[in-house]
């Protein structure tokens, strides 16, 4: 057995082989805490699950670690435009902190609803000032900073490699240079290490410097979070395809900046969740939210199976016919589960968490073992869920196997998955009758107050039909939304 990935620093798939031993530290990059996470941004974070869990099936001992931004992520990831958090905040009449807080708590609902493992460490930016100060402090000691107009940037032409991942060189950056100019820059791709002259007023958050009051650029969290907690050298960093050309090539730059060494060894990048008209992102109108998914009467594990039907890194167009074909799917497999479970007295589930050898030696002597051996295989294969999916749908209807090795292994495959294929199928709708209780109410509530002062009048309009047809009634008063049920 051994596990293979594609890792974007070599553009290939390459056999996975810890710095030592059998741990694995892993950084996920993780949610600007300004909005809801849209059903894009969660595709993501349900990678990085199924990479846990397998790493963790496959014996590895993973740290896992995740950042929340609430600092320093503007609206353009090349300190373009606004702090998102601060814009936020303005917008919806809150502070910086309440608006973090509360996203980052229906940040963490939505991963739980999708069975979303806990990251081992989740870290906030605001909470790592100072480390962040230590590292630039560092890369200033190195040469690789100057400070204009009162910001310090990162002078990217003092790391040759810079780009090398996302495969370009300084040169040919050089030429093609298509980012707006900013004069404080002595190359447009510099990007800033520390901001004191805010580009707008209010910055809320400011701490003292050694380059005075100011905040942090959004790319130093990365850096400086994932090497306390991880070390200056770790095995995996992942995020979406979009963060390769800026984010994560500035998180090189300062990271290998600072210490002189490799940094990440490899790097996993998720494909994008697209809508038939493109790219679903804040920005655009196509916004479609878990809690969305779950008012149209999905169960949230629907949208799991969805994103597992595709592998990682190929694109997976999202539509409300194929969260009908997901469901359907899902709900047969539980019938299927149920039929085989009827009659067998003395049901021997793997419910303990489980090693892939000691599941293997548990089915040395049972016909289901080849089903298994190519579940394995294909989760090694740069974690082909599709694969692994199919084997799973082929076994549960192999009549050759008894209906107990069947279930036993299916268990286990459910393990990886985290499909909850072995709760009953009433337990799923009890979840979507439960869905429309009053704190989802409030939750829709405020989702639309947020869509009508971001001017979304369309997605406004939408949650308020949403609830009508479920016999709840809105009325707009002076002192807020009121709901009452019809
Ligand atoms: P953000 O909160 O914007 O930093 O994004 C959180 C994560 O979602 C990042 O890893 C992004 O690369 C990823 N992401 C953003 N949009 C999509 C999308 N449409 N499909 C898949 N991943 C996405
Ligand atoms: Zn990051």
């Amino acid at each position: 057995m051994s596990l293979r990935v594609y890792n974007t620093l070599g553009k290939k798939i390459e056999e996975f082989k810890p710095l030592s031993g059998m741990k694995v530290g892993f950084y996920g990059c993780g949610p600007t805490v300004y909005n809801y996470a849209h059903i894009g941004n969660l595709r993501a974070y349900v990678f990085q699950d199924i990479l846990t869990r397998t790493l963790s099936f496959l014996g590895y001992d993973v740290t896992h670690v995740m950042n929340i931004t609430d600092v320093g992520h503007l609206s353009g990831d090349n300190d373009e435009g606004e702090d998102k958090m601060v814009k936020s905040a303005k917008e919806r009449g809150k502070s910086v902190m309440q608006i973090a807080d509360y996203y980052t708590k229906a940040f963490f609902t939505d991963t739980e609803r999708l069975n979303i493992l806990k990251p081992t460490i989740v870290c906030k930016a605001t909470d790592h000032i100072p480390e962040m100060i230590a590292l630039i402090k560092r890369l200033e000691e190195r040469g690789h900073t100057y400070f204009s107009e009162g910001n310090l940037y990162y002078d990217i032409s003092t790391f040759p490699d810079y780009g090398k991942m996302a495969g370009f060189t300084l040169d040919e950056l050089k030429a093609g240079a298509r980012v707006a100019i900013d004069k404080n820059k002595k190359n447009p791709h510099d990007f800033v290490l520390w901001f004191t002259q805010s580009k707008f007023e209010n910055q809320a958050l400011l701490w003292d410097s050694p380059w005075g009051k100011g905040y942090p650029g959004w790319h130093i969290e990365c850096s400086a979070m994932s090497m306390k907690y991880l070390g200056e050298q770790f095995e995996i960093h992942s995020g979406g395809i979009d963060h390769i050309r800026i984010h994560h090539t500035n998180e090189i730059a300062q990271s290998e900046g600072a210490t002189g060494k490799p940094w990440v060894k490899y790097w996993m990048h998720n494909e994008f969740l697209v809508m038939n008209k493109g790219k679903m992102s804040k920005s655009s109108g196509e916004f479609i939210t878990l809690q969305a998914v779950i008012d149209k009467g999905f169960d949230p594990i629907d949208y799991r199976f969805l994103l597992l039907g595709g592998h990682y890194r190929s694109q997976l167009t999202f539509s409300w016919e194929a969260m009908e074909t997901a469901k359907n799917a899902r709900k047969s497999l539980q019938q299927r589960i149920e039929n085989l479970k009827s009659g067998i007295e003395n049901l021997s589930l793997i419910e303990e968490k489980i090693s892939a050898s000691d599941a293997e030696k548990l089915l040395r002597n049972s016909p289901a073992l080849p089903y298994f051996e190519s579940f394995v295989q294909a989760l090694e294969d740069d974690l082909s869920t599709p694969r692994a999916i199919s084997e799973m749908q082929q076994l549960i209807k192999d009549k050759t196997i008894s209906a107990e090795d069947r279930l036993k292994t299916l268990s286990i495959f459910d393990q990886i998955f985290g499909l909850n294929l072995f709760e009953k199928s009433e337990s799923n709708s009890n979840k979507q009758e439960s869905a429309m209780d009053e704190q989802s109410i409030l939750t829709l509530i405020q989702e639309r107050t947020d869509a009508k002062n971001a001017k979304n009048y369309q997605r406004a309009d939408e949650i308020r039909d949403e609830l009508r047809t479920k016999g709840i009634i809105l009325e707009d008063t002076p002192k807020g939304t009121v709901w009452k049920r019809i």
